[in-house]
């Protein structure tokens, strides 16, 4: 069997049974731009039926950090030939044929891929960048893949419709690994409170002290007015409690608060509060 030109991380069944095959393909700049995505995405299997150059000046250049998938490319005759030992074929397309074949979405297609991938290698076949696969190429598939493109200009770049399928394909490997366990780069955002936060989140008090001393400042100044709220703090309120603020932040925030009310009492306006003399780090949030 054709050995992959990876994988760089380890060797996974799912990544080294996952070939890419394109078929006929006219401009070699896109074979290399296909290399490229495929190593990014930590595939190395590529064959190549009949492409009109190759290798060639072109393929190498566009392929970057990529020429080692280049120089374990498979080049075929024929179709037939790619696919013979394989025990899942997708064949790829922009536009819909007059006799409907099953179509997934690539997400679907990654699950597909992985769950055949331990009985054997799985195809992805895209076509020629003129005119795609013929009908006879894509009856030769199980399923079809369409890219959910803007049905007005759906047709991707050859190396772009790769670079979106092989991108799937890694989501749902990274999925897998460790037992089920997310891979890290999957992990959602780091906030404060979550594990990994380099300050713990405010308590409640201390952003309750945060506000009212927001407010007692917003007065002073004359930008709020008891009377007249018009909502002023409760849209402030949604603001802040938004971003979840840690607790240097919210000394951070006081600390401004009592330099504007520093500064605002040398001027002479300050209707002086005794917020106004609190220390920031130190607030007790008592205004
Ligand atoms: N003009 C051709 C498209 C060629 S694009 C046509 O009308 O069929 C070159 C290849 O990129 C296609 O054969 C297919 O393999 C892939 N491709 C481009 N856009 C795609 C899409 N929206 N969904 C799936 N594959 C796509």
């Amino acid at each position: 069997m054709h050995k992959s030109a990876l994988p760089q991380e380890g060797t996974e069944t799912f990544q080294d049974q996952i070939r890419i095959v394109l078929v006929e393909t006219s401009h070699s700049g896109n074979i290399g731009a296909v290399a490229r995505a495929m190593k990014n995405m930590g595939l190395g299997n590529l064959w190549l039926v009949r492409p009109a150059s190759f290798p060639d000046e072109a393929s190498y250049a566009r392929a970057a950090g990529a020429a080692d998938v280049l120089d374990h490319a498979r080049v075929v005759s024929s179709l037939e030939e790619a696919l013979a030992d394989c025990v899942l074929v997708m064949g790829t397309s922009a536009r819909g044929r007059k006799v409907p074949w099953p179509v997934c979405a690539p997400p679907e297609a990654a699950v597909a891929a992985a769950d055949h991938a331990g009985s054997g290698p799985v195809a992805l076949v895209f076509g020629r960048e003129n005119s795609g696969l013929t009908n006879d190429e894509l009856q030769r598939c199980h399923y079809h893949i369409h890219i959910p493109s803007n049905p007005d200009y759906s047709s991707l770049n050859l190396a772009m419709a790769v670079q979106v399928m092989c991108y799937e394909l890694r989501m749902h490997y990274l999925r897998s690994l460790e037992d089920g366990q997310a891979s890290p780069y999957l992990k959602p955002m780091a906030r404060p409170g979550d594990e990994g936060w380099d300050v713990p989140p405010a308590r409640v008090d201390e952003v309750e002290g945060f506000f009212g001393h927001l407010e007692q400042v917003l007065i002073d100044v004359d930008f709020h007015r008891r009377e007249n709220p018009r909502q002023l703090m409760t849209r402030l309120r949604r603001l802040f409690q938004r971003a979840r603020l840690d607790q240097m932040e919210i000394n951070i925030l006081r600390g401004i608060l009592t330099a504007v009310q520093k500064a605002a009492g040398a001027r002479g306006n300050s209707k002086s509060t005794e917020a106004g003399s609190t220390v920031a780090g130190q607030d007790n949030g008592d205004v």
